[in-house]
Parts: C-alpha cells; structure tokens; sequence
C-alpha cells in the first residue's frame, strides 16, 4: 500500500504517523521513538530511521510502501529545513548550527522529504480537520502551549514566510491596554517586545505576567502560598475550569488578548475560519465553549459581514505535528503525481 509518513521531531521524542492516498490515518495516538537530538544530527537522524522502522512494523509496511516523508521540527529554521546557525532550544549540538535538517533526512532515508515547522504543521493539521485536504480556504491558527504558535493558511497553502517566520503569531503586537481588568500590567516576551500575543496568552505569560499581577489583588489564594510561580502557573487551567475566580480572570484575560489579535487577521485576511488549540484548552468541552465565547467577546465589533466567522476548537493536540506533516507530504506527493 502506498502511504506517506509523518515524522514530527519534537526536544525528546519522534513521533509517527502514516497517511494513505484515501486520506486515511493509519495510527492513532502517539508512535514514539527517542529523538536523542542533543547527541547532534548524525545520531539524530539515525534515530529518526530506526524509528521509522519500528512505526512500520507496526502497521504492517515496508519502506516500499513510502512515497514522500513529511518532517516537522522546531524552529528556527529557514522555510527549506535549513535550522538557524544561531541555534535553538532542541538543537543545542554544534553540528546543529546552519544544519539542513530536509535534505539530511532526505539522503538518509533515500526518500522525497518536505519540511515545515511545527507550529505551521499543526495549523496545517487544524485547517485540515475543518475542510480536508482538497481546499481552497484560509484559516489562522492559534495554539496556545509555553508559548504561543501556529500558522497562516492561505488557499490551503502554508505562509512559510522568505525567511521562514510565516506564522511567528506569538509576536504580533496588540493593543493589550484594552484588555479588561489588566489596567497597569506590562507584559513582556522574551522576544524583547512588550505585549505581543505570547506575552498576554501563554503558559509563560501566565508565570511572568499574569500571577504576579493577579495574586496582588486576590491575597492569600492558594497559588501565592504555593511559593512557585512555575508550578502555579501549570495549575491555573485546571483551577479555571472548576470555577476559581482568579484563574478565570487569568483565561478571560488570555482570550480576549486573543480576541484582538484575531480581529487583526479578520481585517488582513477574511478567513473562513479562525482555530485555537494547544494544551491551555485541552479541557472539558463546557470550558472550551466559554472559552471560545470570551475571544469573541474580546474582539472589537465586525461589520456584519464579518461577525459570523466560525472559532474551532483543534482537535488531537499530542499527533497534530505528525499529522500536518504528513498532509504537507501528501500534497507534494499529489503534486508530483507520486500518489
Ligand atoms: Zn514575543
């Protein structure tokens, strides 16, 4: 059976998928082999095709049966697959710097590789699940973790950017001052930038910005006696959902910020729908409908025209590098008339 497979490399683990030429998914959750990406590319990438392997084995292929491999990593990284000689986070090994982590795999494996960062491959993900792979729509996606990322979907085409920056949503600033019961916060983004997207919705926004604000004006809640800003800041979802009221003024303060920056791309791009994702929302449906009815009430008003643009909630948040990797395969590998 001819497949394309999905290879998400994320700071410890490789993730599998395989997609068939019907646009069926062939594993469910996770498939996951040791990334060791700090022993550097050469050890990387052989740990990248023994999992390869395993994943096969498990479904029942061959690399035979492998058309394209579809990759994604963490940025930064050039639009090509070609990492930052600056360095990043994941790629500490020296042999990282200016590494062309495509065209590597791709001699590897001996097979056609195509590459997108994972922030782009989860919006490719997310956009797919709303209107599959043959398309002609634009959708934004924001996906909400320790930082803020996700892409830009324009005639189902991912904006990788000249540089590969497309989808740096995380950085776009925002009017942040109208963002109700912050008066007086300054919120900071390691970037430099003070109120971009990230620095008022992230996990990271919660620990630098929002508790310190927050645990001023409600003393003595259990999160200050905690003494850890870090461990508080991962505890405020769950205290969100079952009701807490500071920790719904922290999410109410994190959706509307979304509000606005979703309101800017309403008025750049007119999508047909806007996509939140990202462990912040993994919850229960009731808090993820509230949640999506404060971004709307966070957004300034629309014309008409312009008020009814769907908000989608991104399904399958641990698969969707390996699967939006894999669709970005597919679509090359149509392109190409290889399936
Ligand atoms: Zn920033």
């Amino acid at each position: 059976m001819q497949v394309v497979a999905g290879v998400d490399l994320g700071g410890t683990a490789v993730n599998y998928t395989f997609l068939t030429a019907g646009e069926q998914f062939l594993i469910d959750g996770l498939c996951e082999h040791p990334a060791r990406s700090k022993e550097g590319p050469a050890v990387c990438l052989q740990q990248i095709s023994d999992g390869l392997d395993i994943a096969l084995a498990k479904v029942g292929l061959t690399r035979a049966d492998v058309e394209v491999v579809g990759l994604d990593t963490p940025g930064p990284a050039s639009s090509s697959g070609v990492l930052s000689a600056k360095g990043s986070t994941n790629f500490v090994h020296a042999d990282w710097a200016g590494f062309d982590i495509r065209a590597g795999l791709a001699h590897k494996l001996d097979k056609p590789v195509t590459y997108l960062n994972d922030g782009n491959a989860g919006a490719l993900w997310g956009h797919y699940t709303i209107f599959g792979a043959e398309n002609k729509a634009t959708s934004i996606s924001a996906i909400i973790g320790t930082g803020l990322g996700g892409g830009v979907i324009v005639e189902n085409h991912v904006v990788k950017g000249r540089k590969g920056f497309g989808g740096e949503l995380g950085h776009v600033l925002l009017p942040y001052q109208s963002i109700a019961n912050i008066q007086g916060l300054v919120p900071r983004c390691n970037c430099g930038r003070t109120g971009d997207l990230e620095s008022v919705c992230s996990l990271t926004a919660i620990e630098k910005s929002f508790l310190p604000y927050f645990l001023e004006k409600f003393p003595g809640h259990e999160l200050g006696a905690l003494g850890d800003l870090n461990k508080a800041a991962k505890a405020v979802r769950g205290m969100a959902e079952r009701g807490d009221a500071m920790c719904r003024e922290i999410f109410r303060a994190q959706a509307h910020a979304l509000g606005l920056f979703y309101d800017e791309m309403i008025n750049t791009f007119d999508p047909d729908a806007l996509i939140v994702g990202g462990g912040a929302i993994e919850t229960g449906a009731e808090f993820q409908k509230w949640f999506v009815d404060e971004i709307r009430a966070g957004m300034p008003p629309q014309r008409e025209e312009q008020a009814g643009i769907p908000i989608h909630i991104m399904p399958n948040g641990d698969t969707a590098g390996a699967r939006g990797a894999a669709i970005e395969a597919l679509s090359f590998a149509r392109e190409g008339g290889l399936l």
